[in-house]
């Protein structure tokens, strides 16, 4: 299926560009991360601010942050109450952007600056998402290398088939299409999905991906995994339809089996005599029993999962609560 197809308007650089980057434990790679970042932004065609958010670390990150912060007028810092999550974390930063454009960023220096630069020459075409999509995985284990080819394809089918594939969050996006996503306040975030969602004339640019600074991954397995239970429900009823399914094919293989019983006690019934073996049957009815269960419980237990979402978005709590700012203006009303 080819994506939609769009006529590009070309427009000038962005008079402000604010590069967003959440920070959650990277007290060791924000001095390189500030020596590697301070030099790009010298080579930038456009004034530029930065926005950090640390995401309740547990380290002396708020501390290292905030000293940048204080000596330069660029440096906007806000400082989450307690860790809300990466995605939430560039949500806030997206909030309180004030750019003409934004490039979100990881801390770790897997998203090299440098790559900025073709994105602004992408802007200029007239696209209004430019995401970094990567070509190769430097400095990563094979089984990370695995685990995320996998959660790539699989989150294509179930999120948005425009879904980029090998592309994290590393992309410049557009006030327009940036203006589109602060809409949209839902609490289980995934953020590329909503990108891709929201549709706008989209392009990659491609990248190698760097090993980290410095520190180690703050997504293990786990959340891995948790982030892709989050895509794929918030994004697609197919897990439903798939226990759906399961549901009527237990049902059919229980209704060819009844009726096999039924034919057998029948027979046994009116031929008595023939000497045709029945037994109590007390395995296949222990079988049965167990698949049905298992099927039944599967299907409460999806529609449990969706139903909990149902939850938390009705509750509509905050996304996140900002304990700290420096260069940051406190918001009139709390969002
Ligand atoms: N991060 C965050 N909150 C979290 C986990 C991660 O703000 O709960 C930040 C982290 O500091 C980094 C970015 O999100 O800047 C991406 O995380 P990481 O580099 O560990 O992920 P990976 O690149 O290994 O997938
Ligand atoms: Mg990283």
């Amino acid at each position: 299926m080819s994506k939609t197809l769009h006529i590009l308007n070309p427009r000038a650089n962005p008079a402000l560009l604010s590069i967003v980057i959440p920070c959650y434990n990277e007290e060791e790679v924000v001095p390189l991360l500030r020596r590697e970042i301070e030099a790009f932004a010298a080579t930038l065609p456009c004034a530029v601010e930065f926005i950090f958010i640390n995401d309740g670390s547990r380290d002396r990150t708020l501390v290292v942050l905030d000293d940048w912060a204080k000596t330069d007028p660029r440096v906007r810092l806000l400082g989450f109450a307690r860790n809300f999550g990466h995605q939430t974390a560039v949500t806030a930063g997206l909030d309180v952007a004030q750019g003409d454009a934004v490039v979100i960023m990881d801390a770790d220096l897997q998203d090299p600056p440098k790559v900025v630069h073709e994105m602004l020459a992408r802007f200029r075409e007239g696209y209004d998402v430019v995401y970094g999509q990567r070509e190769e995985r430097a400095g990563e284990t094979t089984f990370k290398k695995i685990t995320a080819w996998a959660f790539y394809r699989l989150m294509k089918k179930l999120v948005h088939p425009d879904l980029p594939v090998d592309a994290g969050d590393f992309r410049l996006v557009s006030r327009e299409c940036l203006n589109a996503l602060q809409s949209m306040r839902e609490t289980h975030r995934f953020l590329r999905g909503m990108v891709a969602w929201v549709g706008f004339p989209q392009t990659a640019v491609l990248y190698k991906r760097d090993a980290r600074a410095a520190g180690e991954t703050k997504y293990p397995l786990r959340k891995m995994l948790t982030f892709a239970w989050t895509a794929a429900l918030s994004f697609s009823p197919l897990p439903l339809r798939v226990s759906l399914l399961l549901g009527i094919l237990t049902a059919l293989i229980g209704f060819f089996a009844g009726l096999y019983a039924l034919v057998v006690a029948i027979i046994h019934f009116f031929f008595a005599d023939l000497g045709i073996p029945y037994s109590s049957g007390w395995a296949s009815i222990m079988t049965l029993l167990c698949l049905v269960g298992g099927a039944i419980l599967v299907g409460i237990g999806i529609l449990g999962e969706y139903v909990a979402r149902i939850y938390d978005e009705i509750k509509a709590r905050p996304l996140y609560l900002v304990s700290y700012r420096r260069n940051v203006e406190t918001p009139s009303a709390p969002r």
